[in-house]
Formats: structure tokens, C-alpha cells, sequence
């Protein structure tokens, strides 16, 4: 690679990219939960976590926080994170920016004030414009650097297993405490999870420490990782494409037609 081509790179990836981890040999982990929160296993998952004295950053659906207040003032009184993962989950570049905008800020209102300036896009689907819009907005883009497709229907030995596999000093980790639009019912089901989620924190306490993504981040230097724009082809042969790119919603302060 030129010399130009290394620090535009660099320059991508460190100014423009997305936080994935910390550079650390601190035994550290930032466990993260999608999606929620949900009425149910939102505070079954505050058990397990209170039981092993961990703490985690919830990326919260502004609809989901609007309907369960309750739920969204327990996770910050127990000392978790709470960051925006937009108002009803599109994907970011399939939307124009003035949506993207809308969804930001229509979840900051449902969080707030208990929210911070993280901001996980959905599905991590990322583009330059996408990452702009919540980086303009004063957000951090968070994504991930471990997961166990808790989105697909498996047993929390299978979840496990990946996690264990997967978790090392500075990582962050992606798990959903609600699944937005399941594809069925199993899937919705966050049993597994929690259960996976249980025997994670009983075999790595107290060697690992549990932490939160704001105090992850003052704990090591940060990574940051260039995400690829989906594929806007690919993602149209999908027979629920409407899933990723909901029908256009105008922004409240749009002129009507
Ligand atoms: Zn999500």
C-alpha cells in the first residue's frame, strides 16, 4: 500500500470509524443489549447483572422506551449506560438524512435525561452520510467486536460457547434484551440469552470486570473500525427488505404535501 493510501486509511478508520474495542490487556468487557427495553426480560437481565455486580449500556429503541418508562428508569438507577439505537430501527443508509436526524433525536427525547451520546446504528449498517448524520448530531458511533447471533434461535449452551470463544481485554459485546420485528416467536424468546448470559458471568467473575461503554472507553486506547455501506442490491432481493428500510415516514417538521 502507498504511503497515501496508509494514512487515508488511517485517517478513515481512526477520525471516521466506529468504536468496535479498547487496546488493553486489562481483563475489561463492555456487554451491550439491543433493542430493548422489553417489560420482560429487560428486568430479568438487571437480575443477572446485579448478581455478579456487572454493569452493561443498553442501545434503547425510542419506541420501546416510550412504551416501557419504567423499565428504561431501572437500568440507569442500577448504574448501566443507556445509548440511542435510533426510534423504530431502519437502516441508516436506506434513509435520507433528515429521517436519520428524526430517529436520533425522537429517541434522545423518550431516554432522556438518563442518555448518553452513544449511538448504535441498526443492523450496523454504516455509510459515510449515515455515520455523519450521527456524528453531526454530537453521538459516538458504538458497534461491536463480539457476538453470538443471539438474533437466530439457539440454546444458551450454543450462545455460550461463541461468547466464551470470543471474549478477550477491551471487547465489546453485542446481545439483544429484545429482537425488534422477530422473525418468529422462538427468536423473540429471550430465555437463552439470559441463561448464556448467567453462565458467561459466573465462569468469567471475578477474573473479568464488566463495565459499561463510557467507562470502557476511558480505560484503554480506542479502536475504531471502517463498516462498509450495505449492499443496497442485495439488500432489495431480501423478501423482507421492508424490514431494513421501513416505508418513508416524514419528519414531523416536514411541510405536508
Ligand atoms: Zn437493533
Amino acid at each position: 500500500m502507498t504511503i497515501i493510501g496508509r494514512v487515508f486509511r488511517r485517517v478513515r478508520n481512526d477520525v471516521l470509524g466506529t468504536v468496535s474495542r479498547i487496546a488493553t490487556n486489562e481483563p475489561v468487557v463492555a456487554l451491550t443489549f439491543d433493542d430493548g427495553p422489553h417489560p420482560v426480560y429487560t428486568p430479568q437481565l438487571l437480575d443477572v447483572l446485579t448478581e455478579y455486580d456487572a454493569h452493561a449500556t443498553f442501545f434503547m429503541l425510542g419506541k420501546h422506551a416510550e412504551a416501557h418508562p419504567d423499565v428504561v428508569q431501572r437500568v440507569a438507577a442500577a448504574g448501566h449506560a443507556i445509548g440511542n439505537h435510533t426510534y423504530d430501527h431502519p437502516s441508516f443508509p436506506l434513509i435520507g438524512a433528515r429521517e436519520r436526524r428524526w430517529q436520533i433525536r425522537a429517541c434522545a427525547a423518550t431516554i432522556a435525561p438518563l442518555g448518553s451520546r452513544l449511538f448504535r446504528p441498526p443492523y450496523g449498517h454504516e455509510s459515510l452520510a449515515s455515520h455523519a448524520s450521527a456524528r453531526l448530531l454530537g453521538y459516538d458511533v458504538v458497534a461491536w467486536s463480539a457476538h453470538a447471533s443471539d438474533w437466530e434461535h439457539r440454546d444458551s449452551g450454543w450462545i455460550l460457547e461463541r461468547l466464551l470463544d470470543q471474549i478477550e481485554p477491551g471487547r465489546i459485546v453485542l446481545l439483544h434484551d429484545a429482537i425488534y420485528t422477530p422473525p418468529n416467536p422462538e427468536v423473540a424468546d429471550r430465555s437463552a440469552m439470559i441463561e448464556a448470559l448467567g453462565m458467561l458471568l459466573e465462569t468469567l467473575t471475578p477474573r473479568y470486570r464488566f463495565v459499561t461503554v463510557p467507562e470502557l472507553l476511558t480505560l484503554g486506547r480506542v479502536v475504531r473500525r471502517w463498516y462498509p455501506p450495505p449492499d443496497r442490491a442485495f439488500l432489495a432481493t431480501l423478501p423482507n427488505y421492508e424490514r431494513y428500510a421501513p416505508p418513508r415516514r416524514r419528519p414531523p417538521s416536514a411541510p405536508s404535501a
